[in-house]
């Protein structure tokens, strides 16, 4: 497979530079921004023995002297070789001449996926064998000395991407696997996208870029968190679900501006999409509003988004959680096709089947026929009067088919969701193109719930979000009476149907605050007392949201999974197959921790170890 000029697509927005006079904030800091932001083309053989990247070379090149770092793709019958880097291919010529006989060696003898170094001269190639297909394709490498850098013994995959090989294996091997071209394009995309993240709010915007920790304390509520063993007897830190406590002390502490590209870990189980930890692009502003930090991250993913890709239009649709569940039975809907609850005619048995067998429900088709008759056991009881105000409500054509659901409206809106997304993957097995690849669709929800009813306990509430986040303003009196129906200021971002970001305004009184995770939530406040006594001390209006930065790059470059766009990935089970993680500790070394490991009894789960 040839490279497409992939390379230079995604440094082209380097090369604009931005003309803009930024205000003096602190003097030498304020020009070293301006500086900063004046961007070229990177150089990308600076410091470093070669001269170019084999990628790079053209007709323009003709007749220079050069010296190529690489590895050998392959080899034809000892007159050709193609050398491969991070930029691409190019065809070096292996010299048939006697004098020549040790580089001749060196270059036939190295095995496929050696790494050598050429030094030699670009010339033309012959007439009629010229390659249009490759960027290099017009030129060729006249090899005068040529040094074998590392060979390479037998691999256990070929590096090729059309090869088929099991993401076990390429995680096994994942330092060959990210010789790929996509794994490289991967990569290199979600470089240059972070890196023009930072360029809009720290250049443009004036965010400042702050780490916070990653050994901390339990967080009361929402996900689970890996523990880490201290020294000291029977104490524990804990890895944070995000810097959700430290950006809003950072807006307590007058940094009213934060971002961070910034490390999560959540201990969920295995879940086939998820990773144990994974990057965020974590925001925070004071004195803001919902439409103040929608408004943000609009632009900043117009700003961000690769030259390659249409343009994202903004500003975002917007629509209610409550809509959403209604209409599309989800919160997080594709909004890329309508086909909201209808469907054609046919594969219906299949729909019933799915949803008797997923979900244990009963769903009654109603088949519209040419004259609007009902066909469906359902008929008999709807009355005919009340049939076309039903077929108006549902925007229904002749021939569509109708799925029918009674139930708990959360309940039976979810499974309508869901049927349509299975409706859709139907179709587009026969043929119907529903959902574009090459479309982004965005979304905002908003007006989420505050609060849920517990899995476990249908009777006790959890956050919707988190317990920060503020209720809307409109519902405060029902925090007192049914909090079960106030509306918070959560936002969530959609893309596609995958949730890529969510926010929210928090609560900045600590009174409120108390109230909510004492009171409604039930939790332990002495967890947070820190947050509740910063919130005593003047902490501004703030709020905020983070972007799923691992989901986001997947999504724009269409991989498969979130494993494709993250250098070195867990595998689904939380391993790294490479490294053999997790991985057991000698007693000994548990000692200093005050810990023992009990073993389960349970025969599989102790086979397993
Ligand atoms: N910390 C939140 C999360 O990880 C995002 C936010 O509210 O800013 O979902």
């Amino acid at each position: 497979m040839y490279l497409p000029s992939w390379l230079s697509q995604l440094y082209r927005g380097l090369s604009r530079p931005i003309r803009r006079t930024t205000q003096p904030i602190w003097g030498s800091l304020s020009r070293s921004l301006v500086l900063s932001s004046q961007r070229r083309n990177p150089e990308f053989s600076s410091f470093v023995v070669r001269t170019n990247t084999c990628g790079e070379l053209r007709s323009s090149h003709l007749g220079q002297e050069v010296t190529l770092c690489g590895w050998i793709q392959y080899r034809r019958q000892n007159t050709f070789l193609v050398l491969r880097d991070f930029h691409g291919l190019v065809q070096v010529i292996i010299p048939q001449d006697e004098s020549a006989a040790s580089v001749r060696k060196i270059l036939c003898e190295a095995p496929m996926e050696s790494v050598v170094q050429v030094s030699g001269t670009v010339i033309s190639r012959p007439a009629g064998q010229e390659n249009p297909k490759m960027p290099t394709g017009e030129i060729e490498i006249k090899v005068k000395t040529a040094e074998l850098l590392n060979a390479c013994k037998k691999l256990p995959f070929e590096i090729k991407d059309f090869m088929k090989k099991t993401e076990a294996l390429r995680l096994q091997y994942r330092y060959l696997d990210l010789r790929s071209f996509q794994m490289q394009y991967n990569l290199r995309l979600r470089s240059q996208m972070v890196m023009k993240m930072r360029d809009y709010l720290c250049n443009l915007h004036g965010f400042v870029d702050i780490e916070t920790p990653t050994l901390f304390k339990r967080t009361p509520g929402g996900a689970k968190e890996f523990l880490v063993p201290s020294r000291e007897p029977g104490k524990f830190y804990s890895l944070p679900q995000s810097p959700q406590q430290f950006k809003q002390l950072l807006m307590v502490g007058g940094l009213d501006r934060y971002f961070q590209v910034a490390r999560c870990y959540r201990d969920e189980g295995s879940r086939p999409d998820r990773q144990p930890e994974f990057t965020q692009i974590d925001i925070e502003m004071s004195f803001v509003d919902q439409t103040g930090i929608q408004s943000l991250i609009e632009g900043l993913l117009q700003y961000s988004w690769p030259n390659d890709k249409d343009p994202v239009v903004v500003p975002f649709p917007s629509m209610t959680f409550a809509e959403a569940l209604a209409t599309y039975g989800t919160d997080k809907p594709d909004t890329r096709f309508g086909m909201k609850k209808y469907l054609k005619r046919k594969d219906i048995e299949s729909i019933r089947k799915f949803s008797a067998d997923h979900f244990d429900q009963e769903i009654l088709p109603v088949f519209l026929n040419t004259n609007r008759n009902w066909n469906s056991p359902v008929a008999n009881f709807i009355r005919e009067s009340k049939r076309p105000e039903l077929i108006r409500l549902m925007e229904t054509q002749e021939e569509d088919v109708v799925l029918l659901m009674a139930g708990e409206h959360n309940k039976a809106c979810s499974l309508l969701g869901k049927l349509r997304l299975e409706c859709a993957d139907l179709l587009e097995t026969r043929g119907v193109v529903l959902r574009d690849p090459t479309l982004f669709s965005f979304l905002w929800v908003v007006d989420f719930p505050l609060f849920l009813p517990k899995e476990e306990n249908p009777r006790e509430l959890e956050s919707a979000h988190h317990p920060f986040t503020a209720p809307h303003p409109s519902d405060i009196h029902l925090l007192y009476t049914e909090p079960e129906k106030v509306r918070s200021q959560h936002y969530d971002l959609v893309l596609n149907g995958n949730e890529i970001g969510g926010g929210s305004i928090r609560i900045h009184n600590a009174e409120l605050q108390r109230y909510i995770l004492a009171t409604l939530l039930k939790e332990d406040v002495k967890l947070l007392s820190h947050i509740l006594q910063a919130l005593d001390y003047g902490a501004p209006p703030h709020g905020g949201i983070a972007l799923g930065l691992d989901r986001l790059i997947c999504l724009v470059t269409g991989s498969p999974s979130i494993r494709d766009v993250i250098a070195f990935p867990k595998s689904f089970r939380g391993h790294d197959l490479m490294s053999n993680t997790p991985d057991s500790i000698p007693p000994e070394e548990l000692k200093p921790y005050h810990i023992q490991v009990s073993w389960p009894t349970d025969s599989k789960a102790a086979k397993a170890h």
